[in-house]
């Protein structure tokens, strides 16, 4: 049986304004579950009303089979962990771990153990009689997790829990809030706006858009199989090129070129006959010239970036810009005429009033 079950959550505020939109989810024990999409789209909304924090205002939330809307924060068994993780400055790591049982009358035998198991999964057993002041960044918010995790809980909520760290640290604690993930087993949703803590982290993705689910699915479903302009957008970087094309004589033309897309459009070709539709391609998955089983096009170069591990070649294709990615030993010049092809199965067609993927 599903553990957690959304049924058509809906979250209208106080003021009338309708912030999530019939959100319908299910998830299995000990899954990650990352909700991603941009500033505004509901994410934080959803958590809450998943922690008991804010009501909901039609749906149904259940937990184990059983209707939890009602229940508060402390009987839904949830631990979240905040964007600001104020830990208490003038306690040591250890009481600032151990404060939550301590409040919930645990006994004192039962709190080391727990603090000292907590702090051995989060790497803080050496630190654990300083004060919050003398630690890194990354390592307060591994006590702020550690606050969290110490009580055994069957959901925990993560809002964006890395923002406050920079570039480097969110990478190490990505993979190490992945690692906790593992040893506790603990069903986890993580919200993020950050594509990159999706894919990594995630077992599933919900991909939001004001107020909206655009696609549920694996890392590798959304990055292989997005369903709308949306979701190809959003995940990949630099994001998918969308270039305007259109269907005439059953050829799809983009600029310049006619491309025989008969196999991947299959029976939707009748329908699109005559219309504009969106031809779209990762940077990633081109390659240099003309190929075999593939749509060749012609572009101009604008401007490179070297990366080191690949160069980012901006291109002009009429009117349509593109990024391609590409290995930096083959970097065209600036201002120079290049062709590439964009291989068959690497190329997504969109409609283009509806935004859905066609192909
Ligand atoms: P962010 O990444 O910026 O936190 P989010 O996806 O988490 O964004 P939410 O915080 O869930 O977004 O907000 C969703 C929408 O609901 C926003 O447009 C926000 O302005 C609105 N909203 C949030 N709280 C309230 C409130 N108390 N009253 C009215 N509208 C609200």
């Amino acid at each position: 049986m599903a553990y957690l079950e959304l049924k058509n959550i809906n979250k209208i505020y106080p003021n009338g304004f309708h912030a999530v939109h019939d959100f319908n989810l299910t998830m299995e024990k000990g899954e990650f579950i990352v909700f991603v999409g941009p500033s505004g789209c509901g994410k934080s909304t959803t958590l809450r009303m998943i922690a008991g924090l804010e009501d909901i205002s039609n749906g149904e939330f259940l937990i184990g089979g059983a209707r939890a809307n009602e229940l508060g924060p402390r009987e839904r068994g949830v631990a979240m962990v905040f964007q600001s993780y104020a830990l208490y400055p003038q306690m040591t790591v250890y009481d600032n771990i151990a404060f939550g049982l301590e409040l919930q009358g645990a006994d004192e035998e039962y709190i080391d153990e727990r603090v000292k198991n907590t702090a051995r999964i989060l790497g803080l057993t050496d630190y654990l009689d300083r004060l919050p002041r003398a630690l890194s960044g990354g390592q307060r918010q591994r006590v702020a997790i550690g606050r969290a995790i110490i009580r055994k809980v069957g959901i925990f909520l993560m809002d964006e829990p890395l923002s406050n760290l920079d570039a480097k640290q969110r990478v190490t604690m990505r993979s190490e809030i992945t690692q906790i993930h593992r040893e506790t087993g603990a069903t986890t949703i993580y919200v993020t706006h950050d594509q990159t803590e999706a894919m990594t982290m995630a077992d599933r993705i919900v991909v939001m858009k004001e107020g909206y689910i655009q696609q549920v699915g694996t890392p590798y479903e959304l990055y292989f199989k997005p369903a709308n302009l949306f979701v190809a957008g959003f995940i990949g970087e630099p994001p998918m090129n969308f270039v305007r094309a259109r269907l005439e004589n059953g050829a799809v033309r983009v600029g310049d070129a006619t491309l025989d897309l008969t196999r991947k459009l299959g029976e939707a070709r009748a329908r699109y006959e005559g219309r504009d539709i969106v031809f779209g391609f990762r940077p990633e998955s081109i390659r240099l010239g003309a190929q075999e089983d593939a749509c060749t096009l012609a572009a101009g170069v604008e401007l490179t970036e070297m990366l080191g591990d690949n160069t980012n070649v901006y291109v002009k294709m009429r009117d349509e810009r593109a990024i391609l990615k590409v290995d930096p030993h083959e970097t065209p010049a600036v201002d120079s005429g290049i062709t590439f092809s964009v291989p068959y199965e690497s190329v997504y067609l969109f409609d283009a009033e509806s935004e859905a993927v066609i192909a």
